[in-house]
């Protein structure tokens, strides 16, 4: 199975020449690291920008594109067009080239609303066109883990069949995690990771299960990310403040 290590550069930066100048030193930083072993070592990153930024890294990877990495959205919307001002759609997110989409982020939950209907309602739309959405899951501070994951889990995978599940990323991110300095230790986070694969054993079965990719994410750097890979064995990271200093998300991707 591939590692994935996604940057969520989230509502940042605030100009075209700091994303250009972030995204640059992000795509040399890859460039030099990029052995033979690359490609052996099965390693995709992936860059979710805000909307406005999209094409711009579109325009980028498609012009001087190279394996190993992609980009995504941060969100969408779970119609395809029409009369929704202000929203953007899968379809138009997969017409920019867009492989990815994350989906049901705690800040989406908390700022916007986002409830588990909506999430599936999005997931479901996702898949129509074949992005490959990486769904967040976790709980809040003081909330019981295996409860809420398993809730967000049922309500939030609710129709999808097991055919779209093979093109699906989860990420465990605990709310309390995220953006704190105060990480999930990886023994923690492993736990509720083979609980989410224990969930979609009984919603699907465990050959499945085992194929999803599932990520930690919340509060990581450089210095505890490779924890996560290479003692903890997960699948990836999903990387949000970090990512926006390129040089550090770099050493990141070294590490693991
Ligand atoms: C995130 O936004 O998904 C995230 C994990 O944020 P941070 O790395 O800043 O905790």
């Amino acid at each position: 199975m591939k590692t994935f290590i996604i940057g969520n550069w989230k509502c940042n930066p605030t100009t075209q020449a700091q994303a250009e100048q972030l995204f640059d030193t992000v795509e040399k930083g890859i460039k030099r690291i990029k052995s033979a072993s690359w490609r052996n070592k099965n390693i995709e990153v992936v860059i979710c920008p805000p909307f406005v930024w999209l094409p711009l890294i579109s325009a980028s990877v498609c012009a001087k594109g190279f394996g190993g990495l992609v980009f995504g959205s941060q969100d969408c919307f779970w119609e395809q067009s029409g009369t929704y001002t202000g929203e953007i759609s899968p379809t138009m997110l997969k017409n920019l080239g867009c492989s990815y989409v994350i989906i049901g982020h705690s800040e989406r939950r908390k700022y916007f609303n986002e409830t588990n209907e909506t999430v599936n309602k999005k997931l479901l739309s996702a898949f129509k066109v074949r992005l490959k959405p990486i769904f967040c899951v976790g709980e809040q501070e003081g909330e019981e883990m295996s409860l809420v994951v398993k809730n967000q889990l049922i309500e939030g995978l609710s129709g999808i069949k097991r055919t779209q599940m093979r093109n699906l990323i989860i990420a465990y991110e605990p709310v309390w995690a995220i953006g704190t300095e105060n990480p999930c230790q990886p023994n923690e986070a492993m736990k509720a990771i083979l609980f989410i694969k224990k969930t979609l054993s009984e919603l699907y079965n465990r050959e499945l299960a085992e194929e999803i990719p599932i990520l930690y994410g919340g509060s990581l750097n450089s210095k505890n990310a490779k924890d996560y890979i290479k003692e903890a064995k997960m699948n990836g990271l999903l990387v949000g403040g970090t990512s926006l200093d390129g040089g550090e998300f770099i050493k990141i991707i070294k590490s693991v």
